[in-house]
């Protein structure tokens, strides 16, 4: 199914809808500290939204054999690229770096942000991977302008990635972004060459679409396994991980950033 071009009217719902998830992380962003648990930045989200008038998106979704995800946002700690489990037992620790993903539903329309915080001071490694991801998105962004494709937009994240020398998620994408949490186009972090197995739809970018770009870097190899929670995808050479998300839509010119305060 082709993308879904939306209005202007429905861009400024969206934009409002972005602008809700924008609050919830500069809150849950200011809580993050050494001692705090992960449940207790996910009863910060959950209050924002709430008090907005918004609904938590990830809250009983359930793809495929999926459980229902239990919680308002991701929480994934270091070598947890995303999907976190927020849990009462999980204190955050002087180092450790936290990707926070946090989407709502407003007004029947969704918005999707993701960004990886330090806890305390980090190593200089860790603050290398925050900014490179940081920059991934920043280049995936860029290359979110009409005569471009989506190939286009996942190479400029892919080509900044392996010039900062790291490696991307291959099986875990960005996605369209509307009525629903994912709709088309899958918004990769690199692009398959012919006969892969991987099957994205390349589109022409047109006016009106909108999608998350999400940006998932990884400091060592990109092989990814997923925990026995059914949820949490993690490294499997342990190595750390970033991630950062912001849903955009194309316009005429820059694209407009959907999930800014
Ligand atoms: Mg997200």
């Amino acid at each position: 199914m082709a993308p879904v071009l939306k209005t202007a009217e429905e861009l400024q719902i969206m934009r409002e809808a972005g602008r809700i998830v924008a609050l919830a992380h500069e809150e849950v962003r200011r809580a993050i500290k050494p001692g705090i648990t992960t449940k207790a930045l996910d009863e910060i989200a959950t209050t924002i939204l709430r008090d907005h008038q918004a609904e938590p998106a990830f809250l009983g979704y359930a793809p495929g054999q999926h459980p229902p995800f239990p919680a308002t946002i991701t929480a994934s700690i270091n070598r947890e690229l995303v999907h976190g489990i927020p849990s009462t037992a999980r204190f955050l620790q002087e180092g450790d770096i936290i990707g926070i993903d946090v989407a709502c539903f407003y007004q029947g329309y969704v918005g999707d942000a993701a960004f990886t915080h330090p806890v305390g001071e980090i190593s200089r490694s860790a603050k290398r991977l925050l900014t490179a991801t940081a920059a991934a998105l920043e280049a995936a962004i860029d290359a979110s302008v009409l005569g471009n494709r989506i190939s286009d937009v996942a190479k400029a994240t892919a080509k900044c990635a392996g010039r900062l020398g790291y490696s991307v998620a291959r099986e875990y994408t960005g996605h369209g972004v509307g009525r629903d949490m994912h709709e088309e186009p899958q918004v990769p972090n690199w692009w398959h060459s012919k006969n892969s197995r991987y099957q994205w739809q390349d589109y022409e970018l047109q006016e009106g679409m909108t999608y998350a770009i999400e940006p998932m870097l990884i400091a060592g190899r990109p092989d990814l396994v997923e925990l026995d929670d059914g949820w949490t995808v993690v490294t499997k050479d342990g190595s750390l991980t970033a991630h950062f998300e912001h849903t955009v839509a194309i316009t005429a010119g820059k694209p407009l950033i959907l999930t800014l305060p």
